[in-house]
Order: structure tokens, then sequence, then C-alpha cells
């Protein structure tokens, strides 16, 4: 925890629930040839601190993560992370220096075209690295990143002819895995194992092959393959209603009451003066706003818990602050604790808000509430 943290301010990451989660994923994956689950830790690990959740799935015997970006893997290593960690952005920089990289600090490259193999081939070359084993990427309907079906027997061959690079792995991307209909992603299924069979007549034979996201793996069976790459269901969100009741949320946002007044019936409070009090009201100002997550989409909308009852939020949420109505939470009191996110348990009841509500609040998803909570909350870890 950092030592300078003087605003009550914080974002406690529950590293318990974390291993809970790990293990209710673990545990529905049964079956002969049980999926690796490789968790995926990008933006962060989607908010909580990738070094401490990294360090946590290590000792709970996760086998690989998954980062987007370069920068991200390198904060792996530099925090000590041995396990093998696959790079999916693809982008390593216009040179060659990105595959040093790649390469010094012994880490799984995903790759989508031709161009890519080819540079990676001359620094194995150059650096005499013997093979380096790397992921093919194919696009069978997300239409990002990935070789698209045009271009895939022109990839398939640039490695055939380059024997430096080993496809270790060929994956996927799924793009309505959390849709009602699976529709979509049998087809996308189905037109991976076509490239699969397509890369057996080049000789290419990948150990493991890949698709799932967290909704795949919990509502797809056939979608586990060899391993699966759940990232927000491993913070304990459901990334559709109704699965994997079971998943513990693992952050939690955390503030305290640092003013308190009385305001007579009539008045305004906040910028533009969007809240006008119905009656005599007591107001309590928080340290939290929206250069800290909290998204100004929630002023007038949103609430936040104050001794276990949810307390409405009043007026524009603003950069640093944002004010809440307790005239109904009896005895609220300077430093009283405000939760934005997750549980308070407190003398007038427990209450829960969950980063699904506040995405519905602010028309977006759960994934984005947790990547939102900004720099300036600092994360304790328990
Ligand atoms: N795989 C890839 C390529 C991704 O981009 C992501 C994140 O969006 C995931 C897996 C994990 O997805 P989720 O957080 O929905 O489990």
């Amino acid at each position: 925890a950092p030592a300078d943290a003087v605003r009550p301010t914080r974002a406690e990451v529950n590293l318990a629930h974390l291993r809970h989660n790990l293990r209710v994923l673990e545990r529905g994956l049964i079956g002969a040839e049980k999926p690796q689950i490789w968790g995926v830790l990008k933006a962060d690990a989607y908010g909580h601190g990738a070094p401490a959740v990294a360090r946590t799935l290590e000792r709970a015997g996760i086998p690989g993560l998954c980062v987007a970006l370069l920068e991200e893997a390198i904060e792996l290593r530099d925090a000590g992370i041995r396990l093998p960690v696959l790079v999916m952005g693809g982008y390593y920089g216009p040179r060659r220096d990105g595959f040093e990289e790649i390469i010094a600090r012994d880490l799984v490259p995903v790759v989508y075209d031709a161009g890519q193999i080819e540079r990676l081939a001359s620094v194995v070359r150059i650096e005499q690295r013997g093979r380096v084993g790397v992921h093919l990427k194919v696009d069978t309907g997300m239409g990002r990143l990935g070789a698209a079906s045009s271009e895939i027997e022109a990839v398939f061959a640039t490695l055939a002819k380059h024997p430096e690079v080993k496809l270790d792995g060929l994956m996927t991307h799924l793009a309505c895995a959390d849709a009602d209909d699976l529709g979509v992603t049998i087809e996308q299924m189905r037109l991976f194992g076509e490239i699969e069979q397509r890369a057996k007549s080049f000789g290419l034979t990948p150990r493991v092959r890949h698709a799932s996201n967290s909704a795949a793996m919990l509502r797809l069976p056939a979608a586990r393959l060899d391993i699966v790459r759940p990232g927000v269901a491993l913070f304990g969100i459901s990334p559709c209603a109704g699965l994997a009741p079971d998943l513990k949320p693992v952050i939690r946002v955390r503030s305290e009451i640092v003013a308190l007044r009385t305001i007579a019936k009539g008045d305004r409070i906040g910028y533009g003066h969007t809240w006008q009090a119905s009656r005599e009201s007591v107001v309590a100002t928080v340290p939290m706003g929206y250069a800290d997550g909290l998204s100004r989409q929630l002023s007038n909308r949103g609430a936040a818990l104050v001794r276990g009852q949810r307390a409405p939020i009043a007026g524009a949420v603003s950069m640093d602050l944002t004010m809440l109505d307790v005239t109904d939470v009896p005895g609220a009191r300077l430093g009283d604790e405000v939760v934005f996110l997750g549980a308070q348990d407190g003398p007038l009841g427990r209450g829960t808000i969950s980063a699904e509500e506040i995405a519905g609040l602010t028309g977006t998803i759960a994934w984005e509430v947790l990547t939102s909570i900004s720099r300036r909350v600092p994360r304790f870890y328990r």
C-alpha cells in the first residue's frame, strides 16, 4: 500500500477473492482434457494492479498470463513474474527492437501478418536463438486483429518458410460470446477449425489452440480448446447476467465524508446548480470525482453507500469531489466511510453497488467501469 496516501479515497483489492474466482473457474472446467487457464491482465489487470494480481495468480498455480501490450508484459517481468506471458496486441514497434525485447524477456508474441513473421525470423537469426515460439492470431469474425481468411495461406507459407519461428499456438477472438444467441460464436469456431485444417496442409500443427474469453469459457464447452483466456470473470464480474454466480468482486472503492452541511428547502448545489433541495436536506461531500473514475454521468443518478445504506448522488460529479444527499441516512457523520463500488456493512444494513449497476447507469459495460478507476486512486491489497 502506498505510504503517502493522505486522502481517504482508495481502492481495496481483495486477493483472497481473486484466488477464489480462479478456483471457481477451474472447478467449472471438467473433463479429461481440461484446458489451461491463462488469465488476462491487460490494462493493469483491469484496474486492479497487474503486479500484485500476477503474483497472486502465479502463487495460486495459474499456468500462464496474457496482456495486450509489450509494456504490460515488461512490467510483469520487472515485478519478477516468471510465467509464460502472451502479448496479444501484436504491436512490438515498427523496428526490430520490440522483438529483441520479446526474446530477451522470454515473452510469447502474438503475430498476425507475414511482415511480423519475417522481422521476427531475422531477429532470431541475428541473435542466434534457434527457434522462437509464436501464437498466430486469425480473424474469424471479430474484424479487428488477426490474419483474414484471404491472407491466411500467405501467412502459413511464410511460417513454413521460416523455421526460426515456430507456430506454438493458434488463436482467435470471439465477437459475440456474451450475446443471447450463440450462432455467431458457433460459426466463428467452425471457421477456426477449418483454418486449423488449412494449417496442417502447410505442415503446421500448433501445440495449443485458444479462443475463449470469460463468456465463451463459461457458456460454450466446445470453445474451450486447449487454453481459455478469462479476464473479467477472474475479477468477479459475470460477463453476462446469471453466469457463474459464485464469483466475488475483487475491487472495492471507498472514501469518507469530509464535509457535511444542512441546506434549506429550495437551495441548489454543485456546478450548474443541477440539484435543488425539495426539503431541508443534509448534504455530504466526498473526495472522489470524475478524475478518479467516478463517471460524470452518475450526476443526479448514481448512489453511494453510507452506514450500509444507499445515498443518492446530488448534483454534478466534479473532478475531485461529489455530493451525496444523506438526509435519509440517520446518523451520517464526518469521517463516515462512503463506498462507490462494492459492498458495505453498516449500522443501517448491508448494501452493494456493482460494476454492472454503474455500467447500466452510465451506458457502458462493467469492463470500462473497472478500467476507469484512475491512477490517482491508490490500490491497497489484502
Ligand atoms: N482475449 C482477448 C484477445 C481479449 O482482448 C480479451 C479482453 O477483451 C480477453 C481475452 C478477455 O476477455 P474477458 O474480460 O471478457 O474475459
